[in-house]
């Protein structure tokens, strides 16, 4: 192919429909024929990027290879598709004008009022273009953030419509994702708030080509054939997507609506008859039916938002799938578990999920919550602050060093098992300063890590300030917690491993922003393992 072909996913009605997961579905159902297929993601707000965010505003932050902090869509991307995401798959309101008006500092537009059309629709849409013109892909898939309407989101609608004015109606295309409610009193669907939102994105110029409708009800063909006639689609436009299960089920009931053949049949695409879709059923197929089941205490800071911890959750769905096993989590808030508490919270549990997280509050819960782990020998997995977490309770409570703990926690500790990285210390911003991004690893021959892994070498991402201080290194392997995976250039341990213990693994780094559908990752496949064997060892 050519030149690659854009697609355009706009969200009606209201927000959380699910645009992300359809773009991912969309994506992964080209793939499946053979194209090559990236997913972007255009958010309207004006932070740089949502590094800063709150995780109870925004959920989590998806930290891609290259250290960009983005929106936990671009997880979905990568799950479905399992190709890593860059900073170019995720832009902010605010990095386009943050460009135009550095650009207009250095004297580009000498001479010119900087206005939103040209200069904002022009930023948008070289940034669209930037994906296809790197060759890779076939099809750039841009899902525009925000719901048709909304004022912020009118610089991105006004540049789709002049993306399909400039590519024409063979190279770019639109497909609006709306809400068909049903009225339970009345027992219909309803096709008004539809009617509506198209006639908005009319208003701006652009004619959607195919509506994906979220329904909990099957669409009849009446219902179907109003959306069309009202909204100007053809009838085997009118796609639905019925609530599904599980997301992973949405490719499959996008398949079969047709989605991937409306849109090759509009973008004028010949292709195989079938996508491959042999694996992703296999999948499905092992998750919806289990020979096993665990249940995993979660703890954490941000529990009552289960959208903070996205990839986690996720990644153990990837694993759940591959050990044929039913994984619950149970969601456990650090600033509740005590010593008196920390027993009954646990009970019952398989294995414990220490969560990352940032700032001293629930910090004391996560280290008692250790404790208790560590001398229970209960699977243990520490993700971030969840493993800085775990230095900090040996170091207390095997190691002898009472008041040790991590500066973040607590700033005049006589003993900073946990200190900020030395590139820290000169940094006062915020906004994307973290050690962000994905950093080699080397990991012990004969470590648990190693062995689930099963390769020595790897590359995993990082958003952290804080790091294991390596003045310690020694008192603390001697007491049986190993460093077992460190950074070859500067010496930054990333895994740390108990022994003596049936798994035990705290790291650094965040792997569950590498878990996908094909691919889960290796910890966590372990980590549930560990947890069914663990589980078994008590009824034997
Ligand atoms: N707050 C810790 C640090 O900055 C851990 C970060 C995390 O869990 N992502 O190092």
């Amino acid at each position: 192919m050519s030149a690659a072909k854009y697609i355009f996913v706009t969200g009606g009605v209201t927000s959380s429909l699910g645009k992300g997961i359809i773009s991912a579905s969309l994506g992964m159902l080209l793939q499946a024929r053979g194209f090559k297929v990236t997913i972007q993601k255009f958010d309207p707000y004006i932070n740089i990027d949502p590094g800063t965010l709150n995780p109870y505003e925004h959920g989590e932050c998806y930290v891609t290879n290259d250290g960009a902090e983005t929106d936990l869509d671009l997880g979905h991307y990568e799950r479905f598709l399992n190709v890593p995401t860059s900073q170019a798959n995720n832009i902010t309101t605010g990095r386009i004008y943050n460009n135009v008006i550095t650009k207009e500092r250095q004297g580009e537009y000498l001479g010119k009022t900087v206005q939103v059309i040209p200069h904002i629709t022009d930023e948008i849409k070289r940034n669209i273009y930037l994906l296809g013109e790197s060759g890779e892909y076939d099809f750039i898939i841009t899902e525009i953030g925000g719901s048709v309407g909304d004022i912020e989101s009118l610089p991105f609608i006004e540049a789709v419509r002049q993306v399909k004015w400039d590519l024409g109606a063979n190279n770019a295309m639109v497909i609006h994702l709306t809400l068909i409610p049903y009225l339970k009193a009345a027992k219909e669907l309803k096709t008004k708030p539809t009617q509506h939102s198209v006639k908005e994105l009319l208003s701006y110029g652009v004619q959607p080509d195919i509506l994906v409708c979220r329904t909990e009800m099957h669409l009849p063909q009446d219902i179907r054939k109003k959306l069309a006639l009202f909204c100007n689609v053809h009838l085997n436009s009118v796609i639905e997507a019925i609530d599904a299960d599980t997301i992973y089920d949405v490719p499959i009931l996008m398949r079969k609506e047709k989605l991937d053949e409306r849109v090759l049949a509009k973008l004028k695409l010949q292709s195989k008859a079938e996508p491959d879709l042999e694996h992703w059923k296999d999948f499905l197929g092992k998750l919806k039916n289990p020979t096993e089941e665990v249940t995993i205490g979660l703890v954490g800071k941000y529990v009552t938002l289960p959208d903070a911890y996205k990839s986690i959750v996720e990644a153990f769905v990837h694993a759940g799938s591959q050990n044929d096993c039913r994984v619950n989590l149970k969601w456990i808030s650090s600033e509740e578990i005590n010593p008196e508490t920390v027993s009954t919270l646990f009970k019952g549990l398989d294995g414990i999920l220490v969560a990352p997280g940032f700032g001293e509050r629930g910090m004391e819960g996560k280290i008692e919550a250790i404790r208790y782990i560590r001398e229970n020998k209960i699977p243990f997995f520490g993700i971030c602050l969840g493993m800085q977490c775990a230095v900090i309770e040996f170091a207390r409570h095997v190691v002898g060093l009472e008041d040790a703990s991590s500066t973040e926690l607590n700033p005049k500790t006589k003993h900073p098992v946990i200190d900020l990285m030395e590139a820290q210390k000169k940094i006062t911003a915020k906004g994307g300063t973290m050690r962000l991004g994905a950093y080699t690893c080397k990991l012990k021959k004969g470590s648990k890590a190693a062995q689930a892994y099963g390769e020595a070498t790897i590359q995993e991402r990082h958003r952290h300030r804080y790091e294991f201080n390596n003045a310690y290194l020694d008192r603390i392997e001697e007491a049986g917690l190993k460093a077992v995976g460190i950074n070859p250039e500067s010496n930054l341990v990333e895994v740390v491993e108990l022994k003596d213990h049936p798994w035990f693994i705290g790291v650094q780094y965040h792997p569950e922003l590498r878990s996908t559908v094909m691919n889960p990752h290796p910890l966590f496949v372990g980590f549930v393992e560990a947890s069914v064997k663990y589980k078994k060892s008590l009824t034997a």
